[in-house]
């Protein structure tokens, strides 16, 4: 967690239609590398990370999308990768090798995958688990080979988060090998992604003319909506988030009930966010110094059920054909779910909808389906066992 989050001066929002995505980028994430990298050299990584657009695009009335899949895996968490591999080499002493271990639902995988391929020092473990992961997304994970190994796990995400947690608490194994992570408990990873919430209000604020601003994200770890909410503190105006959850719904109880009981993740149509104990909840509890009332004054919660999903991304198509993949189908569902007058709304598309093309098909059986070829795609297939991951980390 930053120690302290910086608020950007009010010319800085006032002029922010006039200065470039890489200026507004690198002004957002300049305080908090100061004294590690020299501006020059966050405005390289910055400019190399956000070289795909993210655009706002009007679908109806007062609700907007904000489209987060131009970049190489075709899903929101290419920003985050991108700028994380970028920062580890950058710092990576010659010579030495550091081994990335990556917990995956899917799109984290294929976007760490690609954003480090050939980084020289750099190898990297992506746990995927078996058989709950779409054949595009494998194909993202596993074609790439050289420095990036694919591990199937006989278990669930969770199962998959647990093992690589426990590697980072294993001291004896932080002796032999020097271990990164790579999901959105990096904070190199979750803090750019606050970048595209400034390059939203860029495109929007003509459109807000004094009304408020909501945001809608569809959520499983919490990273994206953390980063947002840091954003908020630093004074963009963001009035509210929605907080999209699946049925996989542990924040939605908490901001109902005041519990934080997490559980056992289920598997849904946005597999993205099958999540049952997000890694970025203590983030957003020391945020709001753990006070619930204040976090329900920023952050709406709602959870959709797999039925719903479909029903949104078949609605969405009929009324104003535009396709949504089922995270932004859920996102999208929780904005029209609290809107209210005075107010526009931005969801975050998070992926495309190609990437979940046979969840697509059952709610528009006219969309085509792309055959996936995994052959000549490698990955090592073992079980849920903490003993098996260490011997894999330090085989060469
Ligand atoms: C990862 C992912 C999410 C969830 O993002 P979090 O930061 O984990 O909350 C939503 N949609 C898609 C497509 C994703 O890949």
């Amino acid at each position: 967690m930053p120690e302290s989050i910086p608020q950007l001066p009010a010319s800085f929002y006032a002029e922010i239609e006039n200065l470039s995505d890489s200026e507004i980028a690198t002004t957002a994430l300049w305080p908090f590398v100061e004294g590690s990298l020299t501006r020059e050299e966050l405005q390289t990584i910055v400019s190399e990370t956000l070289s795909f657009p993210t655009p706002v695009k009007h679908i109806y009335g007062d609700v907007h999308v904000l489209e987060l899949f131009h970049g190489p895996t075709m899903a929101f968490k290419d920003v985050g990768a991108r700028f994380m591999s970028r920062c580890l080499s950058h710092f990576v002493e010659k010579g030495s090798e550091t081994t990335v271990l990556v917990a995956t639902s899917g799109d984290t995988g294929s976007a760490v995958a690609h954003g480090f391929a050939n980084v020289e020092g750099i190898k990297v473990k992506i746990l995927f688990p078996k058989g709950k992961v779409s054949p595009f997304q494998e194909y993202q994970m596993t074609s790439l080979g050289g420095n990036i190994q694919a591990l199937e796990v006989d278990g669930t995400f969770d199962d998959c988060q647990a093992l690589v947690k426990q590697a980072f608490s294993d001291s004896n194994l932080n002796e032999q090998v020097q271990l990164s992570s790579a999901n959105s408990i990096n904070v190199a990873r979750f803090l750019p992604q606050m970048t595209y919430y400034f390059l939203a209000y860029k495109q929007l604020k003509k459109t807000l003319s004094g009304k408020k601003l909501i945001v809608s994200v569809p959520s499983g770890n919490f990273g994206n909506l953390t980063a947002g909410l840091i954003a908020k503190r630093m004074g963009l105006p963001i009035h509210q988030f929605v907080a999209a959850n699946n049925s996989n719904d542990t924040f939605y109880q908490y901001l109902t009930t005041g519990h934080y009981t997490p559980k056992k993740s289920v598997a849904t149509y946005s597999n993205a966010m099958d999540v049952g104990a997000p890694s970025n909840f203590e983030r957003i509890e020391f945020l709001y110094d753990k006070n619930l009332a204040s976090i329900k004054s920023d952050i709406l919660g709602f959870t959709f059920t797999n039925k719903q999903t479909l029903d949104e991304i078949q609605q969405i198509y009929n009324l104003h054909e535009y396709v949504l993949d089922p995270h932004g189908a859920v996102g999208h569902a929780g904005l029209k779910a609290h809107l209210q007058e005075n107010e526009v709304g931005l969801f975050l598309e998070t992926a495309h909808p190609k990437k979940f093309e046979s969840v697509v098909k059952q709610a528009l059986p006219s969309y085509p389906i792309h055959d996936v070829n995994l052959k000549g795609c490698s990955k090592i297939s073992m079980n849920n066992s903490y003993a098996e991951f260490v011997n894999h980390i330090l085989t060469p």
